[in-house]
């Protein structure tokens, strides 16, 4: 069986790449173990790796338009945003992490005379990862880095979509001097080749992003098989807090929430699909949010000018317009998009859709639509816009808009989010751990020191001594 790669944006083919059977995993992990266990890479000095991975970093400045041009055509994303975010990014990740390898710590604990005890923390040998489709390489980095520089053996499954940029990401790691067999990427479908993953009896542990609904499904294989350890990244409904005096950050303020909704077309895990207005300011913050969503440039994602490209594939389109719909049908007023437009070439397109009106309970105030749809409601008290906040299965990313220090900590202290910005919608740089709460996730961060709880288990040793 075989997959065949498209372009969003016009229906070309790209790439066929095979699907990974079950059995073909099953040998690819028993190799990776065998990889593992010769110490090939396991047993390197941390600094040693590092230097790999450094090469690493190197290989992929020297390919960076190759891997923007990848992923701009494998997920329709526009080739700005590539190029000036995800790519850089993704390099940044490996050079981090790289730097972090011999960073690694266990600790000394304050026993009795007799007793030297401390803790170091071990690579499980094999790990796996299983990615979407919206970041490809960057994901793929976010695991790649920390996975590695532990020295674990690291099986990646791209998403089904976005399979070229992680192929090249691994032939540039066997260039580096990567061993072979220490990084493996298993083009599949989530069902034939995700499902093996999550089920195989050797990988240590899995670290999944992607939908909740996945999510479950990986956390029930690994439940039914041998218990791995897994970690998930899921999806959100990430909401703005905009305070009375939110206009003072001027177009800080209305870039800021305009670039969260609608990057990667909203199809970003953390997107600011929630803006909760201070109904003083309501009125005026809607009509300048409307008139900058508006002036997004919808187009072809090869043309630099483009910053809404298509959504990923039909069923998206159809889904994310049913939504709207829906919403619509129920009492919504788009004050921006609301319906498909076309472009020239084919691809399907939503443009940047505000939608005001919308009662708190409706679905699309409390689901993720996975598109470029964001939903405005209206407060009067912080504890109410608090609670607005809270009121979703989700708990990704949250950001405030005040300068008021006493309602910025109440937010950020009351918002049940992994992250939360103040003046700003950020997931700050990597030095920050990178994660949900709720059922947008649990199992260990990305990013920073924390990624490498992750990849690495902690082992307590207890050397009782003599004569002392
Ligand atoms: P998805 O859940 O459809 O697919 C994700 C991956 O899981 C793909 O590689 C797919 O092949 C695989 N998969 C599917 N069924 C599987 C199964 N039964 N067993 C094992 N693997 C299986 O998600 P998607 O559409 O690729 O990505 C969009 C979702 O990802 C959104 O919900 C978004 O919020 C989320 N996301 C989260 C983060 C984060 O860091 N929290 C980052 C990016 C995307």
């Amino acid at each position: 069986m075989n997959l065949d790669i498209l372009n969003p944006a016009n229906g070309e083919l790209l790439a066929t790449v095979p699907v990974t059977t079950a059995d073909e995993v099953a040998r690819h992990a028993a190799d990776a173990q065998a990889v593992f266990d010769s110490g090939v890479w396991s047993g390197l000095a941390p600094r040693d790796r590092a230097a790999v991975l450094l090469r690493l970093a190197d290989l992929m400045e020297r390919d960076a338009e190759v891997l923007a041009r990848l992923d701009s055509e494998d997920a329709g994303k526009p080739i700005t945003e590539c190029r000036d975010g995800d790519v850089p990014g993704s390099i940044e990740t490996i050079r981090w992490f790289a730097e972090a390898a011999d960073k690694v710590l266990g600790s000394v604990s304050n026993t009795g005379p007799d007793v030297l005890a401390f803790t170091q923390r071990e690579p499980f040998g094999v790990v796996a990862a299983i990615l979407p489709w919206n970041y490809p390489l960057a994901m793929a980095c976010w695991k790649v880095g920390p996975a590695l520089a532990a020295g674990n053996s690291l099986i990646l499954k791209p998403a089904d979509a976005t399979p070229r940029s992680t192929m090249h990401l691994a032939s540039l790691a066997a260039e580096a001097g990567l061993p072979a067999g220490a990084l493996r990427v298993l083009p599949g479908t989530g069902a034939v080749t995700g499902a093996a993953l999550a089920s195989d009896p050797v990988i240590g542990a899995i670290s999944f992003t992607g939908s909740t609904a996945t999510g479950r499904t990986v956390l029930a294989a690994s439940a039914a098989s041998n218990l791995k350890r897994v970690s998930l990244e899921m999806g959100g409904k990430s909401p703005h807090l905009v305070f009375a005096d939110g206009l003072e950050y001027g177009d800080a303020l209305i870039d800021g929430i305009v670039e969260a909704a609608f990057l990667t077309s909203g199809q970003n895990c953390t997107a600011g699909s929630r803006v909760l207005i201070h109904a003083s300011i309501h009125d005026e913050v809607v009509a300048r949010l409307a008139a900058a969503a508006s002036a997004l440039v919808v187009g072809d994602p090869a043309d630099p000018a483009t910053q809404l490209g298509p959504v990923i594939n039909d069923a998206a389109a159809d889904r994310i317009l049913a939504a709207i719909d829906g919403a619509v049908s129920r009492g919504a007023r788009a004050v921006s998009g609301g319906a498909e437009v076309t472009v020239a070439g084919g691809g399907r397109y939503i443009p940047a859709t505000i939608l005001v009106d919308v009662a708190d309970d409706d679905p699309i105030v409390t689901t993720e639509v996975f598109g470029p749809v964001t939903v405005v409601q209206r407060f009067t008290t912080r504890d109410q816009a608090i609670a607005m906040a809270n009121a979703v299965d989700y708990g990704l990313a949250a950001s405030v808009w005040t300068k008021n220090i006493d309602d910025a900590m109440a937010v950020a202290r009351g918002v049940q989010a992994g992250i939360v910005s103040v003046g700003a919608y950020s997931e700050g740089d990597m030095t920050v751990p990178f994660g949900g709460w709720k059922q947008s996730g649990f199992g260990g961060a990305e990013k920073s020191l924390e990624a490498f709880r992750q990849w690495t288990r902690e082992k307590s040793i207890w050397i009782q001594l003599e004569g002392q």
